[in-house]
């Protein structure tokens, strides 16, 4: 199903950086990811609430880290926040009071930033980012680990620029992590110092 070598080449080309690789499986199915975690993929994350749910459900026997890495609605906080290990995508405060509603203890978070200067329903501007940072601080529930964004698609110089400017964001602010990098743009990533890849298609190819 998968290419083990090639797996065994991503895997090694993170770990060399000490970088943690995400499986971004919300096109993946039970078995592929059954698959994936024998060849030693431990983290997972998905997009939509209810498919990490029933994903989790069916693969409760594994130990497995869940990421949510996709929007997040409102909505669906409650039933899914404390199945969660990670959200990557925290953006507006909204979610943040609903979070420390419903969640138990502490949850890692990134901020979500949207660089690309195109319109997008995800991810904060960056002109708001150091207000909300300081509004977080109340919020006992949610723990900011690091940020968060998207590189700009088919454009890898823009993309580069845009990992640079996520990395200088996290050391001003002194957060630690950097979660950046997908299929088409993991090397960059890693060379800009992402501490988390999250990567989809890259293991069907
Ligand atoms: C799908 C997805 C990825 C992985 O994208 P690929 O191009 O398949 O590697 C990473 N991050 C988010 C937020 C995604 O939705």
């Amino acid at each position: 199903m998968f290419n083990d070598d090639y797996i065994k080449q991503l895997k090694e080309k993170a770990n060399k950086k000490k970088a943690t690789l995400i499986c971004a499986s919300k096109n993946f199915n039970y078995k592929q990811m059954e698959n994936l975690y024998e060849k030693g993929i431990t983290d997972f994350g998905e997009n939509r609430a209810n498919d990490l749910l029933n994903k989790k459900q069916v693969l409760s026997d594994l130990k497995i880290n869940w990421h949510f890495i996709g929007h997040l609605q409102s909505n669906k906080v409650r039933n899914i926040i404390n199945e969660i290990d990670y959200l990557h995508s925290l953006d507006r405060i909204k979610l943040a009071k609903v979070i420390q509603k419903y969640r138990k203890d502490k949850l890692k978070c990134f901020v979500q930033l949207n660089l690309t200067g195109e319109y997008s329903k995800s991810g904060l501007e960056e002109q708001f980012l150091e207000d909300f940072l300081k509004k977080l601080k109340k919020y006992d529930k949610i723990q900011v680990i690091g940020l968060m964004t998207i590189g700009k698609q088919n454009d890898l110089n823009e993309t580069a620029y845009i990992f640079r400017r996520l990395k200088l964001l996290a050391k001003y602010y002194k957060l630690k992590e950097l979660s950046m990098g997908m299929t088409d743009d993991y090397q960059l990533a890693l060379e800009n110092g992402a501490t988390y890849l999250r990567i989809g298609r890259l293991f069907l190819l």
